[in-house]
């Protein structure tokens, strides 16, 4: 069924393909340079198609902000928040083209496009008003009290390089672009080739906010080819993407002796304890494990109830989630959309068939959608799943969750530490300090009491990445922009050097710092 009409793109959208090529326009490649097709999940049509950078161009579009970087770095900090306080108002006012673009690129449904949408006035909110106290110079306690000195000052590194993936690709290039931009940094952005419209739209209002040219650029293009140019340039590289990507992206950055973070994959556990509330855990298993049809990093995909409760809970997650309506509409109607391509489809449906010829049963979906959508899949639960198959140990980010049956909270622990992987976890009970003591048992990075992920995302003054497989380095909150900064400690005597004056025996200067080695260590224990 084509949806496609006329200069619109698809029908049911104000978006005219000139907007699109409009925005291709900003990236000032060759006109010789090949070109990548953009096709749509609604449809699986081509709606346009964007340049492929090579090196050579990466090299360029880094030289360039190299040099504006060198003004920008030396505003005030409150300068820059309050264009990046524009650029969160134009994020709100121009919301419609964005949540189109989102939504036209992705698949994903109105609803999940807006938590996109709603994230970024908020990341720009917190870092402009709280980065002036996280960047101000601090002073730290000097070699020797009252002799000496300490204050440490943060520089922006200079070119950070954030590659972002397809799934949130508004929300998570701008999460890391805002802080970076914050510091002092200018920002070259690589995003997912099927994912590029919308970095370059939030460009446009980057532009229209009034951030200085070439602060915030797009480079398009394959990641194999893009992604190590933009690494061999840049001072810092902010990663989100798959663990295997990552640990490419980590070796490179070894090599350039420059710093990076990666945000990476996940098998996140939701864990039902025997005093838990088994439609409210339910609800929350619906939605954790089937916003943006499951491709989402902080989704669960393993849910260990206690046995207690395994049986309410198993008939209320599968009736909320055979309530959740699929469909493809640019509009707030459906709860679940649609998936990225078709060959992630292929990557879903197959850890699902491989489950169910290893034993498993579905209690719900297990099927593909053609009649809604090209690559759609409808939410699907698993049970009876043999722990050794795919869909219980590999990263599925599809739709799909398996549920185990557990005998209580310390078995629950053990099999949710049982993974390489360590993003993000729930717990679920009606004790909210039982909560919390379990989740300081858990090996993740983020783990939510009583939400699925919402409230440790939503969190920003609070830090977010990975133990093990799913990452290095944290996002939001002040580790967020510090990782962006050089910091330079100035120490000062007021003494001259700190040794032994003209004229002093050796050895009674020797007796005279043991002393005071002694004396420092009983102030640094006494005194805060
Ligand atoms: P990929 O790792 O394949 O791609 C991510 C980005 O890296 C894309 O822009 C891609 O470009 C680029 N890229 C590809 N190859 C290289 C390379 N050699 N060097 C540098 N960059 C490269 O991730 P997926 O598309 O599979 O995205 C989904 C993954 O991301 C999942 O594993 C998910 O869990 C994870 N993720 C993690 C999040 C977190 O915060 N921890 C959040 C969201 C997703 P291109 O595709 O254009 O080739």
């Amino acid at each position: 069924m084509s949806r496609t009409s006329g200069s619109r793109i698809v029908e049911e959208t104000t978006l005219e393909r000139e907007r699109l090529e409009q925005l291709a326009a900003r990236i000032e490649a060759g006109d010789e340079r090949p070109s990548l097709e953009v096709r749509t999940p609604f449809t699986d049509e081509p709606v346009g198609s964007i340049p492929a950078c090579t090196p050579d161009d990466v090299a360029g579009v880094v030289d360039r902000a190299r040099s504006a970087q060198a003004d920008w770095g030396r505003a005030t900090v409150d300068q820059r928040a309050a264009i990046l306080e524009r650029v969160g108002d134009l994020v709100l006012n121009r919301r419609g083209e964005l949540l189109d673009v989102v939504q036209l690129e992705t698949g994903k449904s109105r609803h999940h496009a807006l938590e996109e949408v709603l994230d970024v006035p908020l990341t720009c909110s917190y870092y402009a008003s709280n980065g002036a106290a996280i960047l101000a110079d601090a002073d730290r306690s000097g070699a020797m009290p009252l002799v000496s000195d300490a204050t440490v000052t943060y520089d922006p590194v200079g070119v950070v390089g954030v590659i972002s993936p397809w799934n949130y690709p508004l929300t998570l290039a701008m999460t890391d672009a805002i802080p970076a931009l914050l510091a002092g940094n200018a920002v070259v952005c690589k995003p997912d080739e099927r994912t590029s419209y919308i970095a370059l739209a939030l460009a446009d209002l980057f532009e229209q906010a009034g951030l200085p040219e070439d602060l915030f650029q797009i480079v398009t293009g394959n990641g194999a080819t893009v992604g190590p140019a933009l690494l061999d340039e840049v001072d810092h590289v902010a990663f989100t993407g798959g663990t295997e990507t990552g640990r490419t992206v980590a070796e490179q950055a070894g090599r350039n002796l420059i710093d990076c973070s990666l945000e990476l994959g996940g098998k996140n556990p939701m864990l039902v304890l025997d005093d838990a509330d088994t439609e409210t855990a339910a609800r929350g298993a619906a939605k954790g494990a089937f916003t943006n049809a499951g491709q989402l990093c902080l989704a669960p995909e393993r849910i260990y109830v206690d046995e207690r409760r395994y049986d309410g809970f198993v008939d209320a997650f599968v009736g909320a989630t055979r309530r959740l309506e699929c469909g493809l509409e640019f509009d707030y109607g459906p709860d679940v959309g649609s998936l990225i391509d078709g060959d992630h489809l292929d990557v879903v449906r197959g850890h699902v068939e491989s489950a169910v010829a290893d034993g498993a049963s579905l209690l719900s979906g297990g099927r593909a959608r053609p009649d809604i959508g090209p690559f759609c899949y409808e939410p699907t639960i698993l049970t009876d799943v043999d722990p050794d198959s795919r869909v219980a140990c590999e990263e599925t980010f599809g739709p799909v969750v398996s549920v185990y049956p557990v005998s209580g909270v310390e078995e629950a622990i053990e099999r949710a530490n049982d993974s390489e992987y360590g993003l993000n976890a729930s717990v679920w009970t009606s004790d909210r300090e039982r909560g919390r003591a379990v989740a300081r048992k858990i090996d993740c990075g983020t783990v939510c009491v009583n939400d699925p992920y919402t409230v440790g995302w939503a969190a920003t003054d609070a830090p977010m990445g990975g133990f093990g497989d799913s990452g290095l380095g944290r996002r939001h909150g002040p580790e967020g922009l510090r990782r962006y900064v050089d910091t330079r400690t100035i120490a000062t005597s007021r003494i001259g050097p700190l040794d032994a004056p003209p004229g002093v025996s050796p050895h009674w200067f020797a007796r005279f710092m043991i002393g005071l080695t002694k004396v420092q260590r009983r102030l640094t224990r006494w005194l805060p």
